[in-house]
């Protein structure tokens, strides 16, 4: 069998469902990163919209398109993401796991817009197979970096790891009027992440381990889900290996767009 070389692991900022219909420097960057890194025999994603009780992988050979929001355009209610799925790669994840997680085998859940946004624009024929992995609400935050852990041998497996969500994620005090406005405590918090990207030591005293201690952390993070994806990629991070950020901003005060690549 060929050696393949290792994958690196991704963490996107998604921001809003339209950019999908856009053109602007994130979707830019990532049609860029699809066109540039090695071509993955599958991809792992992981997305802040599927916040669930437990560990669950999306098992079916077709995941369906899911369109989790409302009041967009037609024409985004209408895209779809047909890649295949890999009941083989969601196997694969249940045996890294076990037996300390158990993983269910979902036939339910799909390819939400957390996931499907981006790899519509990294990878626009829908040619490779996408297993979504869920995130279990019922973790310690230093649970997920954990798991990333014991995952990131998959990046030797022709796997790319794409995780999805926001840093800074508090659309409730979002700057709808002044779009280019940055709120002083979204900008302490999105440097606190940037600052401890490359921490390596035991899970449970990791600085982002413990977020919601850092300052603006409460606000950055009103709920969890979108900030925990970013520790599947982080916990992919052998230690030596470059950490990039292949874009970044803050849009409407309060979302982050921070992206993060551990591996080349
Ligand atoms: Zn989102």
């Amino acid at each position: 069998m060929p050696t393949l070389r290792r994958m690196p692991a991704l963490f996107l900022g998604h921001g809003s469902p339209m950019n999908v219909l856009e053109n602007n420097r994130y979707t830019q960057t990532w049609r860029r990163l699809g066109e540039q890194l090695p071509r993955p025999q599958a991809i792992l994603a992981i997305s802040a919209h599927w916040y669930t009780r437990g560990t669950r992988v999306t098992a079916m050979v077709q995941p369906p398109t899911v369109h989790d929001f409302h009041g967009f355009p037609r024409a985004l209610h209408e895209t779809v993401y047909p890649a295949p799925g890999s009941p083989r790669l969601a196997r694969r994840i249940s045996e890294l796991l076990a037996p300390q997680t158990p993983v269910v085998l979902d036939d339910d859940w799909g390819l939400d817009h957390g996931s499907w946004s981006l790899l519509l624009a990294m990878y626009p024929q829908a040619d490779i197979p996408v297993v979504q992995l869920s995130i279990d609400g019922t973790l310690p935050v230093s649970g997920h970096l954990e798991l990333g852990r014991k995952l990131a041998v998959l990046r030797d497996e022709g796997v790319l790891i794409v995780a999805s969500g926001n840093v800074v994620h508090n659309l409730q005090l979002a700057s709808w009027s002044d779009p280019l406005r940055v709120y002083p405590w979204a900008q302490a918090f999105n440097d606190f992440v940037k600052d401890n990207l490359r921490w390596r030591g035991a899970a449970g005293q990791h600085p982002l381990a413990n977020y919601l201690l850092a300052e603006g952390g409460a606000l950055a993070c009103p709920t969890p889900e979108h900030f925990l994806p970013l520790l599947y990629t982080l916990g992919a991070w052998e230690g030596t290996e470059p950490v990039t950020l292949p874009v970044e901003g803050i849009e409407m005060g309060s979302l982050s767009m921070l992206s993060v690549q551990v591996g080349g």
